[in-house]
């Protein structure tokens, strides 16, 4: 491609700021990208309160996060936030210590057992599924590992393993598969108060790609990163060190792609391209379920777009922040296990505490409104239910200063990703003019967007 292609980006968050990133570094300067909202970052977003910010959305990071890492150096920032502290509580309020023997002792064998299992799936996952963690999802579906190590170098690795096809298997089914279904007890923590899902019901391949087994570990052992000035402050200032800033307020009406270029209708003006990166999301479905607006609605999707894209679901994750009076300021952050499991949906699941030295800051909370299989809880129940929880957790809210119910973690269910679900896409890349990129190609996670946008500019620019 010529290095003075035209190529406009949709979104400006972590997957459209980065494509800008790496377009960039390759010599591309030719590049626009579209934000529709007035604020880059998308799920990064760090409103402020009393002089500090706040995380309405993505809140950490791990070392491996090797693409984040890419924007901060290119940036002169680092990661240089409150360390993260957590404790759990049962769904009565009460503070408990689930992994600790001693103060568990009915729960001794099953914790022995645990610790073995967590032990055997980690080699398991070395041996027997070599491959499993590579970024994005080209080959899985066949038993082939067709990516890039996550790893500093991020060397190109391609083999054949058919044991990969079980990471198209729900989660728990792996789990057990594997006679290791103890492990799910570890894994939850950071992946289902996250708001990625429930186990019965995810592909395994979302859980490992993000919770690969050192992330697990990270997790575990609390070694991760936080920004002072909030995740939305790295992609701020990529935003201000790329050549072109993302365009704020553009609203696309209408993308037309014909005899080799795409027209793109945004605020009211029609713009010429060669090439174009969507990071948007793809479809959202009815409309009635929060985000009314994917790329199948505004742009003139094609059958195989059409058919493969609406396919995809996603979750709906829903942030409150709120203050307290000084004395029901929670001390730390708080896990609350209980209400991991889907028959708790719409429950509080998580609640972030940020600063240590504070008690008049928000007190964030976290819950899930979907499960593939059952009624979805509306939003205003769902929040409703979260503050019931914060008074049964000892730690009522005041007042709500904000909230949001977020498109959140697109992804394709078991029998779809088994299928070849994304080697379909992957084989549709390019092929009108279009690039897939953002959270369904990857993982809903600022580092596997960002690395995503970073390996379709390796492959194909
Ligand atoms: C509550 C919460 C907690 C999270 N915690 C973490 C965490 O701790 N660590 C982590 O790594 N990740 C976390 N995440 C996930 C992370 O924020 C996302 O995975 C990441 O932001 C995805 O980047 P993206 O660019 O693909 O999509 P987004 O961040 O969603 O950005 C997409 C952008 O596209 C724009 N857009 C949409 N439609 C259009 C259109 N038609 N035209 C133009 N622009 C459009 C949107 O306004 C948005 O700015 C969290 C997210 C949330 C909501």
């Amino acid at each position: 491609m010529e290095k003075t292609a035209r190529i406009a980006i949709i979104g400006g968050g972590p997957a459209g700021l980065s494509a800008g990133m790496y377009l960039e570094k390759k010599g591309y300067d030719n590049y626009v990208i579209y934000e529709k909202s007035d604020r880059v970052g998308g799920k990064c977003w760090s409103p402020h309160y009393k002089g500090k910010r706040y995380e309405m959305g993505a809140i950490m990071g791990v070392p491996s996060y090797y693409a984040v890492h890419d924007v901060e150096e290119f940036c002169g920032i680092t990661h240089d936030g409150p360390k993260l502290n957590r404790n759990y509580k049962n769904s009565n309020g009460d503070v408990i210590e689930p992994f600790e023997p001693k103060k568990n002792l009915l729960k001794i064998p099953r914790l022995l057992k645990m610790k073995k299992q967590v032990k055997k799936f980690g080699e398991i996952l070395e041996t027997k599924y070599k491959g499993y963690d590579v970024n994005g999802h080209r080959g899985v579906a066949e038993g082939r590992c067709d990516g890039y190590a996550v790893t500093p170098g991020r060397e190109r690795v391609q083999f054949e393993n058919p044991n990969l096809k079980d990471l198209a298997l729900p989660f728990k089914t792996f789990c057990e598969k594997n006679g290791c279904e103890l492990v799910q007890d570890i894994w939850i923590g950071p992946y289902t108060s996250f708001g990625y899902g429930y186990f019965d019901e995810i592909p395994a391949a979302y859980v490992l790609k993000y919770l690969d087994f050192q992330t697990t570990m990270n997790f575990v052992n609390v070694n991760l990163w936080t920004w002072k000035e909030g995740t939305q402050y790295i992609w701020e200032c990529l935003d201000a060190k790329l050549k072109h800033s993302a365009q704020l307020n553009s609203n696309i009406t209408k993308i037309e792609r014909k005899d080799g270029k795409v027209f793109i209708t945004v605020n009211g003006k029609v713009e010429e391209f060669e090439k174009l990166i969507v990071t948007a999301p793809l479809y959202c479905g009815d409309g009635n379920r929060g985000e009314t607006n994917g790329f199948v609605d505004y742009a003139d999707a094609r059958e195989d777009e059409k058919a493969l894209f609406s396919k995809i679901d996603y979750e709906r994750y829903t942030v409150q922040a709120v203050t307290t009076k000084p004395e029901n300021h929670p001390e730390i952050s708080y896990y609350v296990f209980d209400n991991m499991v889907k028959e708790r949906l719409g429950h509080l699941m998580v609640y972030y505490r940020r600063w240590r030295s504070d008690i008049d800051q928000m007190i964030t909370t976290y819950a899930l409104r979907t499960h593939k299989d059952m009624k979805e809880v509306s939003y205003e129940d769902c929040n409703k239910m979260v503050l019931e929880d914060l008074k049964t957790m000892h730690n009522p809210a005041e007042e709500v200063h904000n909230a949001w119910s977020v498109y959140y973690f697109p992804h394709v269910y078991s029998e779809d990703y088994a299928s070849g679900w994304y080697d379909k896409v992957e084989a549709m890349q390019g092929k009108y003019d279009t690039f897939y990129a953002g959270e369904i190609m990857s993982f809903g996670d600022m580092d596997e967007t960002a690395e995503y946008s970073r390996e379709l500019v390796e492959r194909f620019f």
